[in-house]
Order: structure tokens, then sequence, then C-alpha cells
């Protein structure tokens, strides 16, 4: 595994922590200090109670109020712990989840799709994504810790200092072996999760197909869901057979440290009550010796293991910042200071593994006309398409944009886009469209205009709640279902929605009928000039009043002009145009 700066990335972390709750960390240290004097407190007039009961120093009345103010000092204690650890702490929690689930879901929308096609790095952002910030909180518990158990240590040199060397001994002893296996432990912890994280990840990949309604629709008339469940139980044995060995190694811990702690814990009693008695100890202090033994070793422990900690702990932040470190996906620029309107392929290549997908790719392509793409399944338009919307990057050749106009920065502000393999997402049909932060009357108009311009306004007017009926149930009771076509309207409304200067639509109009499909490609003929639209389809015929057509064939562009021009020339186009005709 790489090396890492773990103090670098647990300040980072700390840092994130001040952000999300600025209070939390100043409540806590005082909290831990306040423990700490509590804990000091109780113990002398524990040790002080005892003595005087015993020695005969005080009366029954006395004794009463002494124990009277061991329990307030006690109910003090646990009071202000109270609140800070159930009112406090689960407020500023529920804040410091929802700061880190903004920052690491943020981050993971930011990194390039190519990435998701290593398992490596899924099993990263499933680990990021999943979490809870509990890893913002860490660094601070364990500083808080390390300052309690100072505090705390001073004060038992105080109490231990004068006794048998041989309770310092053991104390040390104690203290070096568990801070030993814990460290040894940590190491075993942090191989388990990282073998199991592709286990885990699969697991909850295996569980969501039988909560989606899409895919218990399809397991309920399919019956894989036997198959499915062989597959999650292969995996579990898997990742069984795959944990053995840390397994192993982990219990072989546990009993050596728990049969070292069983030994000196003995030790410590003979010794104890040896000194008791010779009378070198009183039956307080032997009372303190005997239940604070482990308290004292406790604590020794955690001063000795916070750089190990941290260190582990470094670890599991790293992989956090294995998603958030992965440099930002940014979409590719717009040149401005040029009278241009186009995007220039230059010898591009494409592939999604070994066997190229795109080759040869040179054309410059206008971006206001409307240009259809055409050619058989397979042969390269999806994938075009995404290179030109910048989503994948070539593996050679270079892509140019050129536009003159000052708000368009990048391919993202160029196109309105609909994918061949869109989302909807369980929400409402308006939280579906509407993508800006324009004014809410700028997002009234724009949203009317998208729903028009895709016919879905005949729907939505016989919603109850129009545009705010939502499309599944998982977020909201109830939900309302859309035909295949009605929700590729949707889709195309998104596209629409940005009224950016250039439409990409992929086979946008595969789901619609006949009829529909005409009427989407008379609108699209009669967006304004200038408006620019790129889109792929299989209906040849209705190619025929566009601007350009664009056909490929095995990865290739075999042909580019005018449908015109094409059927001239009788070559590819030709022959799918009068295939068409005849069907
Ligand atoms: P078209 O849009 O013309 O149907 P695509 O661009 O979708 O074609 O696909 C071109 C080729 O790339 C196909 O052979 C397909 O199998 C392959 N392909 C598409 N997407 C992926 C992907 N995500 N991973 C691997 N191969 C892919």
């Amino acid at each position: 595994m790489k090396q890492r700066n773990f103090i670098r990335l647990n300040v980072a972390m700390t840092k994130h922590l001040f952000v999300a709750s600025p209070h939390y960390f100043w409540v806590n240290l005082v909290n831990s200090l306040q423990n700490a004097g509590a804990f000091i407190a109780q113990t002398l007039l524990y040790k002080y109670i005892i003595d005087a009961i015993i020695y005969g120093k005080l009366s029954l009345a006395d004794v009463a109020v002494w124990f009277g103010g061991y329990y307030v000092l006690l109910t003090v204690k646990y009071a202000i712990n109270f609140l800070v650890q159930n009112k406090f702490n689960e407020i500023q929690k529920g804040r410091i989840t929802l700061y880190y689930k903004k920052w690491i879901c943020g981050e993971s929308v930011k990194k390039n799709i190519a990435l998701y096609h290593s398992p490596q790095y899924k099993d990263m952002v499933y680990n990021a994504v999943y979490g809870d910030g509990e890893y913002l909180i860490r660094f601070s518990e364990r500083l808080f810790a390390l300052i309690y158990s100072v505090i705390v240590l001073i004060f038992f040199v105080g109490v231990f200092a004068g006794l048998h060397p041989m309770m310092l001994i053991m104390i040390l002893v104690l203290a070096l072996k568990n801070m030993k296996i814990g460290s040894k432990k940590s190491k075993v912890q942090y191989e388990r999760y990282r073998n199991n994280l592709p286990f885990e990840r699969t697991n909850t990949d295996i569980h969501h197909l039988f909560l989606q309604k899409q895919y218990v629709r399809e397991l309920r008339l399919y019956p894989i869901g036997d198959l499915l469940i062989d597959k999650f139980a292969a995996n579990k044995q898997a990742q069984w057979k795959a944990d053995k060995h840390c397994r192993n190694k982990a219990i072989c811990l546990d009993v050596t440290n728990d049969a070292v702690d069983l030994l000196v814990h003995v030790a410590n009693l003979i010794v104890l009550t040896w000194l008791l008695f010779t009378k070198a100890i009183t039956v307080g202090e032997f009372s303190l010796l005997l239940t604070n033994f482990t308290t004292a070793v406790n604590n020794l422990q955690g001063i000795l293991s916070f750089p190990v900690n941290i260190w582990e702990d470094g670890k599991y932040i790293g992989d956090i910042y294995e998603v958030a470190d992965k440099e930002d996906f940014v979409f590719p620029r717009v040149q401005q200071d040029t009278q241009a309107r186009m995007v220039a392929f230059k010898d591009i290549s494409y592939a999604y593994n070994e066997e190229p997908v795109l080759k040869d790719i040179n054309i410059e392509l206008p971006l206001d006309k409307k240009i259809a793409i055409v050619g058989e399944n397979g042969s390269g338009k999806s994938t075009f398409m995404k290179l030109l919307l910048g989503l994948y990057r070539p593996v050679s050749g270079e892509i140019h944009y050129y536009y003159p106009e000052q708000n368009v920065k990048n391919s993202l502000d160029l196109f309105g886009i609909m994918l061949q393999d869109y989302r909807i997402f369980p929400l409402s049909i308006k939280e579906n469209i509407v993508l800006g932060e324009e004014t809410e009357e700028d997002q009234q108009r724009m949203l009317a205009d998208a729903i028009s311009f895709s016919e879905l306004d005949k729907k939505i007017e016989a919603q109850p709640n129009g545009t705010d009926a939502v499309l599944t149930g998982e977020f909201a009771e109830g939900g309302t279902g859309l035909s295949g076509g009605e929700l590729q309207r949707v889709a195309i409304s998104r596209a629409y929605y940005g009224e950016k200067p250039v439409l990409i639509l992929d086979e946008p109009a595969s789901n619609l009928d006949p009829a529909a499909q005409r009427h989407l490609m008379s609108k699209l003929r009669e967006l304004p000039a200038g408006r620019g639209v790129i889109l792929s389809t299989h209906n040849i015929l209705e190619t025929q009043n566009l601007d350009m057509v664009l056909t490929f064939k095995d990865g290739r562009i075999v042909e580019y002009g005018t449908p015109e021009e094409l059927l001239e020339k009788k070559g590819y186009y030709y022959e799918m145009y009068v295939t068409a005709l005849g069907e």
C-alpha cells in the first residue's frame, strides 16, 4: 500500500470537522477536561471515605454527608456527560454526517466516468459513499482521549509513585503489551476491511436488485432470483475464505492478550494483598489500587498508542481521499475567440477495453446545423456522442470546440443532452427536468417550454399534482407511473430545458409511436436557425429534411454530407435509405 502522510490526512479531516461543526471540538475538549477532573475528585473522595470508615475517623452522620457529596459529584458528572453525548453530540454528529455526505457525494460525481471501469475504484467509492463521516470525528476523539489520559496518568503517578516498584513494572508491562497487541490487531483489522470491501460491495449490489421495483418486476417474470441468491451465497463463501487467514490471526491475538492479562492481574492481586498485610498501604489505597489498576494501564496505553492509532486511522482516511484526491473531471474547454461554431475531431480513436470502438475519426461538425448520425447497432454512434459531450476522453487524437459566446465556457455549457441509456430519477417530473438555479419565474417558463417541446404537456395536465407528480414511490407515498414513451419525453424535456445552443439526442424517438416520432423530428427541424441539433436515429426516412447526415460503420465515419449529396452518391446511406423505403 502507498505510504501516506498520516498527519496531513488527519489534519485535513480535522479541518473538515471544524467546518462541519465548529462547536463540536471545543465542547468535547472541555468535557474531557471535566471528566478527568471529576475522575480524580471521585477517586480521592472514595479512598478518603473508605479509610475514614475503617479507621474510625468519621461519625455515621459525617459519612452520610460525604456520601451525599460523592453522590452529588457523580450526578453532576453524569448530567453533563448525558447532555453532551445524548443531546449536543447527537445533533452535531447529524450535522457532521450531512457535511460529509455533501462533500464525498459531491466529490464522487466530479470524477471521471472512466474510473468506473475499475473495480478497485468502485470499492473505494462504495466505502466512501456508504460512510457516515465517522472519520471526521475520529481524530478529535483520539485527541480528547489523549488529553484525558495525560491528566489521569499524572494523577496516578502521584498515587503510585511511593508504592512497590513491582506495581509500576506491572502497569508498564501491561500497557506495553496492550499497545503492541493493539497495534497488531489494528493492522489485521485494516487488512480484513480491505479484503472484505469487494465482497461487501457485491453483497450490497445484489441486495439492491431485490429492493428496486424495476428489478423486482423482472425477477417475478423470469426465474433469475435463485441464480442471484446462488451468487450471493458464492460471494459469502468466497468472503469467508478470503477472511480466514486474518480471522485466525485476530483470534490468536485475542487469546494471547487475555492470557497475559489474566497472569498480570493475578500477580497484581498478590502484590497488593501482600502490601496490605505488611501495612504498606491502607484499605482505602488497596481498594483504589485494585479498582484502578486497569484504568492506569489503559491510560498509559492510551498515551503510548496515540501515534500508532492515528497512523492506523490514516489508512482509513487515506481510502476516503483515494476518491477525493482523484483528479476532478472537467468538461473540455470551448474556444470563444473565434467566429467558428463547430467541433473538430482530429485523428480520434477510442476503446473501452482492448478492442477499438472508434477509429480514425476526422471531422468538423458544425454546431448550428441539424445533423443526423446513422448506422447499425454497435457501429459506435453512442460512443461518438459521449466523446462529443466530453464525457469520455479519446485514447488518441484531439477534439477542439469553437463557439463565440461568452457564457459558453465548456462542452456542458454548449450541449443539452439526452443519452440513449438515460436515467429518470425517483423524484418529481419537475425535479427531473429543472436543472439550473434560475429564478422561479424563468424556471416556470423554461419548464413549460421544455414540456411543450416534448409534448408531455397533455400527460401533465391529467396529473392531479401536475409537474410535482413523483415518478416512483422510493422517497414518497404514492407516485405515478409513466409509459416508456412518456419517460422518454421527460428525458427530452431535460435536454431541452437549459436552452443550450446545441441539442444532443441519442435515439430520442426509440420509444415513441410513429406519429410522435414524426412530430419530434419536425419540431427539431423547426428549431430556430442557428440552434444546433445532433441526433442519432434509425429512422432513415426522417433524416431527409435535415441539414447533414453522418454515417457510421464499424467505428468509422463512412460518409458525411447533405442527405441529397449522400443519396446521389449511392453509397451506404443510399443503401439504408432504399432498404427503409422497401419496409
Ligand atoms: P451504437 O450507439 O452505434 O449502437 P455504441 O457506441 O453504443 O454503438 O457501441 C459501440 C461498441 O462499443 C459496441 O460494440 C459495444 O459493445 C461497445 N461498448 C459500448 N459501451 C461500452 C462499455 N461501456 N464498455 C465496453 N464496451 C462498450
